[in-house]
């Protein structure tokens, strides 16, 4: 039988098959060092967003970039701010280099700016924040990004995590890119583990001032990009019809799995502008009765314990057949509990 893997976030239609070609294509040239300054792939993002390739570093995943923002502006005796229920590896990174990490309460799931400005002392170094959030899919808009930049001050450095942005539909989702030319100390962070689907290959990029880029630059290992990353990514970006054609299957079923779950008595569902869904089962037991079922049928959730939210689940939005598979399967446990 089929495993029905939901706990990753990865692409549901898998990668582009332009990527795919280049990759194999690559295969050839893979006992040469790959560009270390992964130069054509920056010239591609830059002129798609509008912005200056010197002031993009590429990463071996976002993760890469986060690492090297941390080891690079906090150490022992610092705090580093994170949202309550924000991405995980804000607190692990501060814990690497033996920083503080602070946690920051949310209201109804969201994170709270004002509680985040009033968290900032004088050993705040960085503050991360995940927009849209893994694993609340909830965000802040323009506005509320905004406000939270104006009121931080310019030396404490800002990471815009903006790993799921190619999934947001919503009209006051910020891409944040004109931000970090007014403000120094803004940094955003983007992926193609998501919607490019290459989340095996490591490749994340940021962009930030040219003095941030410049540290990152002498902070990264010299060849820290893949070739096969590199030549993968290019031609995910030359590839907008795949690149629409996941982000319309995430809307559609974002909005089946959101409607179909939350009419289901026992279930609570946040809403979420990301590639996967919270399913709140508002009960440990319940939560972990139906995470037993799920598995031994082989789905595979998230479970979401470690981020403090015991009663829930993440799931990915899977292909067509997994979600009808999934639906059937959450109603079937649901009406038995
Ligand atoms: N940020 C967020 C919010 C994420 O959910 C993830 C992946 N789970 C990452 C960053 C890291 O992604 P990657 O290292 O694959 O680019």
């Amino acid at each position: 039988k089929k495993v029905i893997k939901l706990s990753s976030n990865e692409n549901a239609l898998g990668a582009s098959p332009k990527a795919l070609i280049a990759y194999i294509e690559h295969a050839k040239d893979v006992f040469r060092y790959a560009d270390g300054a992964s130069t054509l792939l920056r010239e591609k993002i830059a002129q798609k967003n509008n912005i200056n390739s010197n002031q993009i570093v590429c990463g071996a995943g976002s993760d890469e970039i986060i690492a090297l923002l941390t080891s690079s502006f906090a150490s022992v005796g610092d705090e580093i701010i994170y949202s309550e229920y924000g991405f995980l590896m804000y607190p692990i990174s501060a814990q690497r280099v033996g920083a503080k990490a602070i946690k920051v309460k949310e209201k109804n799931l969201k994170t709270d700016i004002e509680a985040i400005i009033n968290a900032v002392n004088k050993k705040t170094k960085i503050i991360f924040i995940a927009n849209p959030n893994n694993p609340t899919g909830s965000y802040l808009n323009k506005e509320e990004i905004i406000k939270l930049v104006s009121n931080i001050p310019s030396n404490v450095l800002i990471v815009l995590d903006h790993a799921y942005q190619e999934f947001v539909e919503v009209d006051d989702f910020y891409d944040g890119l004109e931000i970090v030319n007014n403000y120094k100390n803004v940094v955003l962070t983007r992926t193609f583990s998501k919607i490019y689907g290459l989340a095996s290959l490591r490749i994340g990029w940021s962009y930030s001032s040219q003095n941030i880029a410049d540290i990152l630059n002498k902070a990264r290992g010299p060849f820290n990009v893949s070739g096969p990353a590199q030549v993968s990514a290019l031609a995910s970006l030359d590839d907008d019809d795949f690149t629409q054609a996941s982000k319309n299957h995430n809307t559609k079923w974002l909005k089946i799995l959101q409607n179909e779950l939350g009419s289901i008595n026992k279930i609570k569902i946040h809403p979420s502008i990301a590639n996967f869904i919270l399913i709140d089962f508002l009960q440990n037991k319940n939560c972990e009765k139906v995470n037993q079922k799920l598995l031994e049928n082989l789905i595979i959730f998230r479970e979401m314990k470690g981020y403090g939210l015991p009663t829930c689940l993440r799931a990915t939005i899977g292909t067509d057949q997994e979600n009808e598979i999934i639906l059937e399967n959450i109603k079937k446990i649901c009406h038995e509990l």
